[in-house]
């Protein structure tokens, strides 16, 4: 006989029905989603952008150039969310830290549908319709490490889930906006080259696990909130802690309880201490588990048989 075990052969542990019955709740909670997640359209731009979908090898005319005449127009009153590895690339190329530059280049913001804090690129003057602080006559001072929305212009992306599938499927349309001349340039690619050509892929690795958590809680949303409930402003700040500010979550994990409520092996803790995307991606795991009850991070065991022994006694067991 295998070690495999059949469900109906076993009694299941207190923990496993615990989980069994979260993941039940999680299911029912869920709903399928699909979220517009970048697309770097100015913020005075004259209605809706109409989302034409766009597989890989689709090819579209643009070119962007110091020729055209609309040269940096769509870096003035532009909305850019910053993601989290959009703030840990501006960060090293400016050779501050997070808390810095989020006091000097963005402000506060919600992302609409999943309801949560958000931070984006700080645009002059009071009705945010001037200039990127990064823009000068030459173009964006920060070329090299530019926002992942900046890259994708004139594309936005579009993330969508079905509620009974695992993976997410991601697609992208053309964002056309009046003012932008690049559009009527010869020149076409296809969009799986210009994601290349943008180098996109690395920053949507870093923030996967983000996304992943934006995209749940936008599905929840259109549903009332997890199991009827928005999240907590608490868990708001946490959210907003981990995705803008790496130093201020490792202050948190390291000067907290936390290391003494979750199972870190010696390998990872060292690595968080030094690399802020490690940080990053433990950051999310913890996210999902405070969220959405996901066994993303394990908790201690002495910690894990105290909340199933609270758990049994408030439902009447022994
Ligand atoms: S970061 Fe650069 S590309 Fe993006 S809006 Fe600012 S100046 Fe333009
Ligand atoms: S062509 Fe489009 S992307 Fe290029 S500068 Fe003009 S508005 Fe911006």
């Amino acid at each position: 006989m295998t070690g495999d075990r059949k469900q109906d052969d076993l009694p299941l542990s207190p923990e496993e029905e615990a989980e069994a019955a979260q993941h039940a709740q999680r299911q029912a909670a869920e709903g399928d989603a699909s979220m517009k997640m970048f697309a770097g359209v100015r913020a005075q731009a004259a209605g809706p952008v109409t989302p034409v979908r766009l597989a890989p090898d689709d090819r579209f005319a643009f070119r962007c150039h110091r020729g055209v005449a609309c040269w940096n127009a769509c870096c003035h009153g532009a909305d850019v969310t910053l993601t989290p590895h959009d703030i840990l690339r501006l960060s090293r190329r400016l050779g501050i830290r997070p808390a810095e530059l989020l006091e000097r280049h963005t402000v506060p913001a919600v992302h609409e549908p999943s309801d949560m804090p958000v931070a984006k690129l700080k645009m002059a003057g009071e009705d945010g319709k001037g200039a990127c602080g990064f823009m000068v006559a030459e173009g964006c001072s920060v070329y090299s490490d530019r926002p992942l929305t900046c890259r994708y212009y004139p594309l936005g992306l579009v993330s969508h889930k079905l509620k009974d599938s695992p993976a997410k499927e991601d697609f992208h349309f053309l964002v056309k906006e009046a003012h932008c001349q690049g559009h009527a340039e010869t020149a076409t690619q296809s969009v799986a080259e210009f994601r290349s050509e943008q180098a996109v892929a690395e920053y949507e690795e870093v923030n996967r696990g983000w996304v992943d958590i934006l995209m749940k809680l936008a599905s929840w949303k259109t549903l009332g909130g997890p199991m009827g409930k928005t999240p907590s402003i608490q868990a708001r700040q946490m959210f907003f802690m981990v995705s803008t500010d790496v130093d201020r979550f490792r202050r948190f994990v390291f000067e907290t309880r936390f290391l003494a409520t979750y199972d870190i092996d010696r390998a990872a803790m060292a690595q968080i201490k030094v690399d802020d995307e490690a940080l990053l991606r433990l950051g999310f795991d913890w996210l999902k588990n405070v969220l959405f009850n996901e066994p993303t991070v394990a908790l201690k065991r002495d910690v894990l048989q105290g909340a199933v022994a609270r758990a049994r006694a408030g439902a009447g067991g022994v």
